[in-house]
């Protein structure tokens, strides 16, 4: 089952992934991740999405698919797949459900918080592209082009909210009840 975790910037996505994954044995792959380690690594790929990082932009849907998509085809069946960071885009939800096993997307988990929130942990967090500047852009980008995946999300019938100004351990409890709740439902005959 593939569990998309939605949310600005600086929500929380990738910490309630990370523990959640750990807890439950289910797969977390962070795109943003990935992209820094090609980065350290001095890819090429690393090197073409490295300008587009620095400055809060989205690396080109293309790259990012096919990084996904080669993920997703190696995946064993029964795994639980938290997608944190992609989609970012219509283009890239569209490719994920092409790229999907038929029926498993089960879920995209949408994390709330205010633009005071993000921004206060963005700039806690003391990452290299976490300036104020490249904050309030990727705020931007991420209002723009990502949030558009709720409504397209919501109409699936896939969206759960989850309010993120919280405790890590109350956010973390939604989580686990949300994907139990998937994985729990009788499959349809
Ligand atoms: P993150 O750690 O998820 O905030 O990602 C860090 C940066 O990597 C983003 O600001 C983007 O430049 C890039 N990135 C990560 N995931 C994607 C994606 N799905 N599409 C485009 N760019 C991405």
């Amino acid at each position: 089952m593939i569990s998309i975790l939605l949310g600005a910037p600086g929500v929380g996505k990738g910490t309630q992934a990370a523990l959640a994954a750990e807890r439950h044995g289910w797969t977390h792959l962070s795109t943003g991740d990935l992209l820094r380690e090609e980065v350290s690594a001095g890819s090429a790929l690393g090197q073409e999405a490295k300008a587009f990082m620095d400055r809060g932009d989205l690396v080109p849907d293309q790259v990012m698919v096919s990084m996904v998509a080669e993920r997703i085809a190696a995946l064993p069946k029964d795994s639980v797949l938290l997608l944190d960071g992609f989609p970012r885009s219509l283009p890239q939800a569209r490719a994920l459900e092409a790229a999907a096993p038929s029926g498993s997307l089960g879920l995209a988990l949408y994390f709330t918080a205010s633009d005071e929130v993000l921004t206060a942990r963005l700039l806690g967090r003391g990452r290299k592209d976490d300036t104020l500047e490249v904050i309030q852009h990727r705020l931007a980008v991420y209002r723009e082009t990502t949030e558009p995946l709720v409504a397209f999300y919501r109409d699936r019938g896939l969206l759960r909210e989850i309010e993120s100004d919280r405790e890590v351990d109350a956010i973390q409890e939604d989580v686990l009840g949300a994907v139990s709740a998937v994985l729990e439902r009788p499959e349809p005959a």
